[in-house]
């Protein structure tokens, strides 16, 4: 199990990460309720403050989800797994320590960021495995 986490700040970023992923459920139903376009558009800028590949996401926002809010969904989940399984906080592919510095900013995060800008140069559009 990963140390460098104190008991308060590992629960508090479990804390956010169920809030996080019960949005995500949250959206997926509410899209399959039949939420309009227009809504769901909406809802999308506000929750998403970054201004990155925004214009890809709203090419797909007829889609149920975004290819980031599936891949944030998936890594949530991963990340509440690994919390489970007292892996949470080590990254995911060097298993050095993800600081909590990092965490905090991103707390589905799996890894350090050296691995993580590694991935999004060989694999930028999805996180799959
Ligand atoms: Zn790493």
């Amino acid at each position: 199990m990963s140390k460098h986490l104190t008991p308060a700040e590992r629960s508090q970023l479990e804390a956010r990460l169920r809030e996080r992923l019960q949005s995500l459920r949250a959206r997926m139903s509410t899209q399959l309720d039949g939420l309009s376009r227009a809504e769901h558009a909406r809802e999308v800028l506000l929750q998403d403050g970054d201004d990155g590949p925004q214009r890809d996401a709203d090419r797909e926002v007829d889609f149920a989800m975004t290819d980031r809010e599936g891949a944030e969904f998936a890594a949530t989940e991963q990340a509440l797994a690994r919390l489970a399984a007292g892996t949470y906080g080590e990254c995911a592919d060097c298993g050095a320590d993800v600081p909590y510095a990092r965490l905090a900013l991103e707390p589905q995060a799996l890894r350090c960021v050296a691995c993580e800008s590694v991935r999004e140069r060989t694999a930028p559009r999805t996180a799959s495995l």
